[in-house]
Parts: structure tokens; C-alpha cells; sequence
């Protein structure tokens, strides 16, 4: 056979669209409406003019650099932008309940390209083929591909009524099956979040010796972070990502935070394929971003201000709409469907997502843009609505 048997079981992502044909606005795949930091660019074009050999040598394979900024940031933080408080000097708290009561150490950091990257790591290292691990049915659509090319079991659990996860089941399935659990917090793509505690009452309830995920790629936009839960479970795994809150989708940076044992663990898979995941220039964008949080707290709380605006017009105009702690928003009309939503606001120049997935199919999912992209959004409803 010329193809392997490998590859029948993949089953490969799709994006959402970047068509060629036209400008559109962009608010189909959850990336930030704002450039990076002015400090990125700088950064950036510093190390292109001073030290332009260095692109000519293989980078730091460590990113000691990087994990010593992201780690920084964090206890900075908090790990959710759109929670801290700023001062006039730009300095940044985070909320009280938000402080982690330990300090997040650069041992404690795994970086990749993208976090999609460090997801496939994660699942290698963690999943095992003979045992499946247990995910919600609707929730980041890239966990069933990785499933798919590692071979992996899974165990997808409904989401209940209201369209939260079903922690009760994923939780009985999971002592069942004992390969491990993973979700995202706030999940995609509807929205919702579960609360710090609500997790930690999860992990209490979780076998010890099973790994247990949290995909944080959208908690800067008002979840609460888990981080904080590592002090007290040794079987956490936190990934979180540069391409939403940090306004770097094109830069390819995600990273996890967990133990300095599992860290080791997913370094040792990543050496195993490819030494050199993050590329010189990612690394001094991703440390300049990380030095400069006041420029995304400001970033994120603009997308929440402009999230919970339009979720109020969509509750006007008589949409169901599900609360949203992200930079998205999930929505459905009582009688237009899903497909002419995303059509009719195409036709607007405006690019939405639409998922054909049975039992999502009604909705559609927006990504929050800036205030003038918002304003147009609106009138391209608007104008749909009143067909
Ligand atoms: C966007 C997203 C990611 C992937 O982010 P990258 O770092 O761009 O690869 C991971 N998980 C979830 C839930 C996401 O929505």
C-alpha cells in the first residue's frame, strides 16, 4: 500500500475560511481585533536591525527567555487580563480573588508553536491509545483530530440543557475509563465557564493518578483561571495561548503551566519530534508581549465591554444567547437558521462562523471585534432580522 493505515484515521481540522476573494471583517475565528503591543513591534524590528545574524542560528530550544516573561506575567496577573485593575502608571493588580498563592516558576512553563502544537504534545504524552479519555461532546473541535492521529479512545459526554458541561457524567465516565479528562474553561464554542471552585471540586473528585486538562485559551476574557489549583493537584495540565488575549494568533505561541515533573514529561515528547518548536522571532515577540501587560489588560476589557454590548442587542432583537466569558459570542435566531445567518452577514462583507454540526447547527458564533467592527455588525443584523 502506498499510504499508510495511519492516515485513515485522521480526520483534519477545518479552519474557519480566509477567503482571497474580498476584504471581509474578520470575526470568524476568535482572533483579537487589536495589534500587539507597540513594545512587540519594537522589540521586533530591534532584533531585525541590531542582531539580523541571529536569524541566520538556531534559537534558544529551551525559550528560557519566554518562560521566565510568561511565568512573570502570570504572578502579575493573576492569568486573567480582563480582571486586573490599572493604574495610571500602568501598572497592573490583579483582582483579589484572582492572586496566586504561590509564585509560577519558568520551571513550570512548556511553550509551543501555538497551543495547538503543545496539545498534540499534551495528548501524546498524557492519552493513552487502550483507554479513553473523556471530553465534552461540543468543545474545542481539534481535540477529536489529535484523537484521530495518536489513535486515542474518547469518551465525549453531552453538555446538559443549558449548554454547560456535564461535570457529573464526564466525572463517573472518567473513574470508569481511567484515561484522563480534558475541556476547555471557557469552553468553545459556547462560551460558558466553570468557576475555579467548581473545578477544584472536579479534581477532588478525580482519580489522583488520571491527567486532567484545561484548555485556559479564552479565560482572560473573565473566567477564573485554574492556575492557582496547581499548588493543591499534581495531575493538572493548564494550556493556554498568544492568539486570543495576547493579540498573536499570527505569531504560533501556546503554552502550558503544570508541574516542573510533567513540564519535563511534555519537553521530552517535544525533543523527541522537533527541538526548535519556537522560531527566534516568536520568542522575542511573545517576551516583549509578556513584558507589557497593561497594553492587553486594556485590549481585553475593550473586547469584554464590546461582547457584553452586543449580547444585550442580540437579547433585544430576540436571539437566545448564551452568557459568554470569552471574546466570542454563541447565538441563535428563533427563526432564521444558521446557515442563512452566516450567509446574509457574508453578504454584508462581514465573515462569521457556522458550524454544520448536528445539534449546533441553529447557531452561529461570533467573534467580538473593535466597537466600529461591532457597530457594523449590528446593522448587518439589523437588516437581516428585518428581511
Ligand atoms: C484558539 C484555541 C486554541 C488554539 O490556539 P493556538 O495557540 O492558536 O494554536 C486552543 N484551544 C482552544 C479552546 C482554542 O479556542
Amino acid at each position: 500500500m502506498l499510504i499508510s493505515s495511519r492516515v485513515k484515521n485522521l480526520h483534519p481540522y477545518v479552519p474557519g475560511e480566509q477567503p482571497k476573494d474580498r476584504v471581509y471583517v474578520k470575526l470568524n475565528a476568535n482572533e483579537n481585533p487589536y495589534p500587539p503591543s507597540p513594545a512587540v513591534t519594537r522589540a521586533l524590528t530591534d532584533f531585525i536591525n541590531k542582531s539580523p545574524e541571529k536569524l541566520g542560528l538556531y534559537p534558544d530550544p529551551d525559550s528560557l527567555q519566554l518562560h521566565a516573561a510568561i511565568a512573570d506575567m502570570l504572578n502579575k496577573t493573576g492569568g486573567v487580563l480582563s480582571r486586573c485593575s490599572l493604574a495610571a502608571d500602568g501598572s497592573v493588580t490583579p483582582a483579589e480573588e484572582d492572586k496566586i498563592p504561590f509564585t509560577v516558576t519558568p520551571d513550570m512553563i512548556y511553550s509551543g508553536n501555538g497551543s495547538d502544537e503543545v496539545l498534540s504534545f499534551v495528548f501524546y504524552a498524557f492519552f493513552d491509545s487502550g483507554k479513553s479519555f473523556v471530553m465534552p461532546e461540543f468543545t474545542y473541535s481539534f481535540y477529536p483530530v489529535y484523537a484521530g492521529f495518536y489513535n486515542i479512545p474518547m469518551d465525549t459526554i453531552p453538555l446538559k440543557e443549558d449548554w454547560s458541561l456535564d461535570v457529573d457524567s464526564m466525572l463517573s465516565h472518567a473513574e470508569k475509563n481511567k484515561g484522563g479528562i480534558i475541556f476547555a474553561n471557557p469552553n468553545a464554542p459556547t462560551g460558558l465557564a466553570l468557576t475555579r471552585e467548581q473545578v477544584r471540586q472536579m479534581l477532588l473528585k478525580a482519580d489522583k493518578d488520571e491527567i486532567f486538562i484545561v484548555d485556559e485559551a479564552y479565560v482572560d476574557f473573565g473566567g477564573e483561571s485554574c492556575i492557582p489549583l496547581l499548588k493543591e493537584f499534581n495531575n493538572l495540565v493548564i494550556v493556554r495561548t498568544f492568539s486570543k488575549s495576547l493579540c498573536g494568533a499570527g505569531q504560533r505561541l501556546g503554552y502550558i503551566v503544570s508541574s516542573p515533573e510533567l513540564v519535563n514529561i511534555v519537553t521530552t515528547v517535544k525533543n523527541s519530534v522537533n527541538h526548535f518548536p519556537i522560531d527566534a522571532l516568536a520568542q522575542v515577540s511573545g517576551t516583549a508581549a509578556c513584558n507589557d501587560p497593561a497594553y492587553y489588560v486594556d485590549c481585553a476589557k475593550k473586547v469584554c465591554m464590546a461582547r457584553d454590548s452586543f449580547y444585550n442587542f442580540l437579547k433585544d432583537s430576540g436571539f437566545y444567547v448564551l452568557k459568554s466569558q470569552t471574546n466570542f459570542i454563541f447565538a441563535k435566531h428563533p427563526s432564521i437558521s444558521g446557515q442563512d445567518l452566516y450567509k446574509g452577514i457574508k453578504n454584508e462583507g462581514i465573515l462569521i462562523r457556522h458550524f454544520n454540526t448536528p445539534g449546533i447547527e441553529d447557531f452561529v458564533r461570533i467573534t467580538v471585534g473593535t466597537e466600529e467592527q461591532m457597530d457594523m455588525l449590528k446593522k448587518a443584523f439589523e437588516k437581516i432580522i428585518r428581511k
